[in-house]
């Protein structure tokens, strides 16, 4: 088979730098991606380009076909170069290698209109975090006003067909990018007068669509990796392989698979090896090597062709015995002649340095790989919201019986990052009080579950302020006694607060409130409610005193707070009753406490 044709399997070798794309949603992630693999086939020779399982393969003859005078073959002694399929930051940041990103360099794809937007922040982040070279695409310039399109080719020669007002128009774009990646703390020019790219961010101005400047892309990767990668390049290309999992999949007739990218070595049929597992490293042996059969036919049989062996860098499928517990992020490593134990020992020393810290109470994380697992539960420390209990993998029933256990209620939840939910397990959510909340970005979810939680609390204190006592001042009026005991019936107004039916009354003698009776009934204009706010007069029935006797019109009246009350309003809830009311609970207090100074503390 020619598939894996670039494997130089000879002892030492320069292996294919592996490229990922990342940047803002709709800024042409895909298209470009596209666009390199569609016009790598037509300007190659037919299989030129090599598809992988997850990742395209560019070899050198290809890209400088694509790029004509840009590119002398003879500068290079890189085979070329693989691009992830998968682009986002997403699957950058969740394939790790070395405890490193698996991406030896990357694109940052920019909309040269819309600049620098929040996931083009959060890439450059991941970025500078990983330590990554990269070199930005400033794409869609083939929307600048009054563009004239020049097929993929390099971008001067697409300039020298542009109107000078076109060209100005760009530059203002592109000057203004630069400006972005300023302030983000990288300094960039634009890719030709880039010297040192280890120094500068070289930005290559181009279209995904019609593949203008798509030439000076690839050269631009080419020659960066050259001048700074090469060293990290040389591999012993028949030592064990090293790999990265990204995605475990059912193939029909083979079972859970394993796609993988292998970064270092040579994985071959009938040898053992060690993947990270759901609960223990996974020992087994392999059994088929796939690669994507060229004009594949669509029946599941057809789709693949096996290998003998595979060579890095490369995207394999791997099936093998017992891989249903595998997960997407993990390492995978070819025994060899080593002991077994000793790799096992370094898969799980790899996998412990992505183990999420949890607690006895908290919400139960799943996420679609291990480094998103990992970025989740970063998130959530941030927060400030515990684990219970984090894993990989779709949402199961059992995580919905975990989270049941979680004590405090706003716990009882799942956040699933980028996972399914298992149709029986949609059934047990159903049936339970836990909440599932799923999105397939971070920040989101941890927004809509805090959010949750704001409600959960309302709703508490909701519950709260329905119970509890709450403050009001209210005055008798003048001529306004209906009746004047077995109830006292008076008119009054309320000076502050809310008065409500049913509470104890009370008057102010010095500093010590005195009760005078009960509330027992409060008319508005004829009808019963159940209270009257600040500035509203009503008739109330008191309970207990006569007028002329314990009160008198013209008296200023209280509410009797309970202590407990008190204290519940003045530390829980002054932020969620009127002003007026917390004015009244304030003067209640001050005085209280002028005969009492520690009441209600
Ligand atoms: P992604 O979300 O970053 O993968 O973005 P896509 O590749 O899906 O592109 C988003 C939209 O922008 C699609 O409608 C593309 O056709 C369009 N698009 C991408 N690149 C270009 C370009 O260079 N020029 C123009 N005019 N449109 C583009």
């Amino acid at each position: 088979s020619d598939t894996n044709a670039d494997a130089n399997t000879d002892g030492d070798a320069l292996r294919t730098p592996i490229v990922a794309v990342l940047g803002h949603v709709d800024h042409g992630k895909t298209t470009l991606l596209d666009r390199i693999r569609g016009s790598a086939v037509q300007e190659g020779e037919a299989g030129a380009i090599t598809q992988h399982i997850g990742a395209t393969a560019v070899p050198l003859e290809t890209v400088s076909e694509m790029a004509g005078a840009l590119v002398d073959p003879s500068d290079f002694d890189l085979p070329g170069l693989l691009f992830i399929d998968t682009p986002g930051h997403h699957s950058f940041s969740t394939l790790r290698a070395r405890g490193g990103a698996l991406a030896d360099i990357a694109v940052l794809v920019v909309d040269v209109n819309d600049g620098f937007q929040p996931q083009t922040e959060e890439a450059i982040d991941i970025l500078r975090r990983t330590g990554t070279p990269f070199v930005v695409a400033a794409n869609k310039i083939d929307t600048t006003p009054g563009w004239n399109p020049q097929e993929d080719v390099p971008i001067q020669q697409s300039l020298e067909a542009q109107s000078d007002r076109a060209e100005s128009r760009l530059n203002e774009n592109l000057y203004e990018l630069v400006g972005d990646l300023s302030d983000a703390g990288f300094s960039a020019d634009f890719y030709w007068r880039v010297q040192d790219f280890q120094k500068n961010v070289g930005v290559v101005p181009l279209s995904a669509m019609t593949g203008e400047g798509v030439p000076d892309l690839l050269t631009v990767l080419m020659g960066l990796s050259q001048r700074y990668l090469k060293g990290e390049m040389a591999v012993d290309a028949t030592g064990p392989g090293k790999g990265t999992v990204l995605e475990v999949k059912e193939e029909r007739g083979f079972g859970a698979t394993l796609d993988v990218v292998l970064y270092d070595g040579v994985i071959r049929i009938g040898e053992t090896i060690v993947v990270g597992g759901q609960n223990e490293p996974i020992v087994t042996e392999v059994r088929a090597l796939l690669q994507p059969r060229p004009n594949a036919e669509i029946r599941a049989e057809k789709r693949f062709e096996t290998v003998e062996e595979v060579a890095a860098a490369a995207g394999v499928k791997i099936a093998a015995p017992d891989l249903d517990e595998a997960m997407a992020g993990a390492p995978v490593r070819v025994v060899r002649d080593r002991d077994v134990d000793e790799v096992v020992a370094e898969v799980r020393e790899e996998l412990a340095e992505i183990e999420v810290e949890t607690a006895e109470d908290g919400v139960v994380v799943k996420a679609d790989t291990l480094g998103s697992l990992e970025a989740m539960a970063n998130a959530l420390a941030e927060a400030e919201i515990p684990i219970l209990r984090a894993e990989v993998g779709d949402v199961a029933p059992r995580d919905v019986a975990v989270a049941e256990t979680a004590n405090e209620e706003k716990y009882r939840v799942i956040l699933g990052f980028n996972v399914d939910t298992l149709s029986n397990a949609e059934r047990e959510l159903e049936s339970s009080e836990v909440r599932l909340f799923s999105d397939d970005v971070i920040y989101q979810l941890v927004e809509e579950y805090e959010e949750h939680v704001a409600e959960l609390e309302r709703a508490q204190q909701e519950t709260v302020l329905d119970r509890i006592v709450r403050p009001a001042r209210f005055r008798i009026l003048q001529d306004h006694t209906f009746r004047q005991n077995d109830p006292a019936v008076v008119g009054v107004e309320v000076v502050s607060g809310t008065l409500q039916n049913n509470r104890n009354v009370a008057k102010f003698d010095g500093n010590e409130p005195t009760r005078v009776g009960q509330l027992s009934g409060i008319q508005h204009q004829g009808d019963d409610v159940d209270e009257a706010r600040a500035g509203e007069r009503v008739s109330v029935a008191i309970d207990g005193p006569t007028v002329g006797r314990q009160i008198e019109e013209g008296d200023e009246l209280w509410i009797e707070l309970p202590e407990k009350h008190a204290k519940i309003l003045e530390h829980e809830l002054s932020e969620d009753i009127p002003a007026d009311e917390l004015e009244t609970l304030n003067a209640y207090l001050n005085t209280r406490r002028k005969s009492d100074p520690f009441w209600g503390k």
